[in-house]
């Protein structure tokens, strides 16, 4: 089978990331302070920083770690909200919304923080991320972002034709700006390291082993898998997408939509020196964006907006190789070795959420496309809260979970939703002849 008829599936960080931790089922009952429900990014990383902290804790994992959005991400480790402080100042209040946009801001340093304390091995590169503008609307928000950066100290500069042409080697866009905080990391890579510094700080981590049942039990929580039992102070859910059946509330309260990737293989030596030179990672302005990024071996990986239903075919993924072409129209015949999705949970308000819905009971969901990050840092604050902490110190407020109405036309609402933000991407205006396809 030729690697263009390959059937989707694996991500490519699979062929670079060093192998997982070696992590037993949950056989038998065990009693512990906290449990975390969920192996990704914001689980590990929570059980990490409880784990140093003494706290006995355990990780149930369903897959093996990484299973979901986590391993199958673009590794973009990308600082910020999606919005900016007077935004989040409607949704929550001058204060808390200037302090979620700060710590928003700084959660690429902290993760790269986090990395390098933590000696996480996951090709992390911090060479920065850009936010490539094709419109004269993506052009005014970079122009706003770097205003916004500027006056709160953050290393941000706006990007002209030249400057993102040289950044990128593509002539798709006509500006930008970069954030110097952000990069790259190989996701997968990052995920099974984070499990191995959770293992060494004393957590105990079980894959393979869903959380079937969650149930209030005294003063406490119990949990069940197949063939195990949990009993726990406190509970974190942090099953993201994936939440379905145990959480049926949480579950509700998000649109799961699928995100598609596609990785060439290793770019020849002639095209390195051009495409990405500059080590950056890139998504764009549009509403229903593109992203794109090297890995450590030079492979292109190319993201953007899935199919409403798990990638099966090759043909599913046109947007993204369409993109891949349009980008770098002489990239146009190199061989493309994987593709794969994920799927991400999006908030109505797309914002991440964070809950306590009973006590001892914790949740956080919805970061949107800017989890890597966001989960990296906040995954320390998710664990002192959790420890005892002021919940009201968490960068962003407890909201009661808010299940969406009629969640059962959740396609329906993903489908109208895509077709809306695709069209007002249409009809932002575009700048020269080089628009990507919408
Ligand atoms: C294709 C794609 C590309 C992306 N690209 C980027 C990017 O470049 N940059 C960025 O910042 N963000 C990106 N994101 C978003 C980012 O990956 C997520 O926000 C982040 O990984 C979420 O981490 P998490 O730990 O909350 O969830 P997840 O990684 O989804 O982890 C949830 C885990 O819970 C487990 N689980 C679910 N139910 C149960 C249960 N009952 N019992 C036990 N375990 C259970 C699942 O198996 C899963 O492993 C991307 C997402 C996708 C899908």
């Amino acid at each position: 089978m030729s690697a263009k008829d390959r059937r989707p599936g694996e991500p490519v960080w699979a062929v670079t990331a060093p192998a997982a931790p070696r992590t037993p089922s949950l056989q038998g009952r065990i009693d512990t302070a906290v449990a975390v429900i969920g192996g990704g990014i914001l689980g590990l990383s929570t059980a990490l920083a409880l784990a140093r902290n003494g706290i006995d804790t355990i990780v149930l994992e369903a897959g093996n770690v990484g299973a979901g959005a986590s391993g199958a991400s673009g590794g973009q480790v990308i600082p910020g909200l999606r919005f900016d402080p007077a935004d989040l100042a409607r949704v929550w209040g001058a204060a808390v919304g200037q302090r979620a946009w700060r710590f928003g801001m700084d959660t690429a340093e902290a993760a790269f923080a986090l990395i390098r304390t933590e000696g996480l091995d996951c090709d992390a590169r911090q060479a920065g991320w850009i936010q490539a503008a094709d419109t004269e609307t993506g052009l005014a928000e970079a122009r706003r972002r770097v205003a916004l950066c500027a006056n709160a100290g953050q290393d941000a500069v706006l990007l002209d034709r030249d400057a993102i042409v040289a950044a990128t080697g593509s002539a798709a866009y006509v500006g930008g700006w970069l954030h110097r905080g952000g990069g790259t990391v190989n996701p997968l890579a990052l995920t099974r390291a984070l499990a191995r510094a959770a293992l060494s700080a004393g957590a105990r981590v079980h894959t393979n082993s869903p959380a079937v049942s969650l149930a209030r039990v005294g003063g406490g929580w119990a949990i069940s898998t197949p063939s195990g039992h949990v009993g726990a102070a406190s509970v974190l859910l942090a099953t993201n997408a994936l939440t379905g059946a145990l959480c049926p509330d949480l579950a509700r309260a998000i649109l799961p939509v699928w995100s598609f990737q596609i990785a060439t293989v290793p770019l020849p030596e002639r095209h390195r020196a051009r495409v990405l030179a500059s080590g950056a990672c890139v998504s764009d302005t549009r509403r229903v964006l593109r992203y794109f990024r090297t890995d450590r071996d030079g492979r292109l990986v190319v993201g953007g907006k899935g199919t409403a239903s798990p990638p099966r075919r090759a043909s599913q993924f046109a947007l993204q190789h369409e993109t891949l072409r349009r980008l770098y129209p002489e990239l146009a015949d190199v061989p493309v070795t994987h593709r794969w999705g994920g799927q991400v949970a999006i908030l109505p308000g797309r914002l991440p959420s964070a809950h306590q819905p009973a006590p001892g009971l914790w949740a956080t969901i919805g970061c949107n496309g800017k989890g890597v990050a966001w989960c990296l840092a906040f995954g320390a604050r998710m664990a002192e809260a959790i420890a005892g902490a002021d919940p009201g110190a968490l960068p962003i407020p407890l909201t009661p979970v808010a299940p969406i109405p009629f969640h059962g036309l959740r396609r329906l609402y993903t489908g109208a939703a895509g077709a809306w933000l695709r069209l007002r991407d249409r009809l932002d205006r575009p700048i020269g002849r080089t628009a990507l396809p919408s």
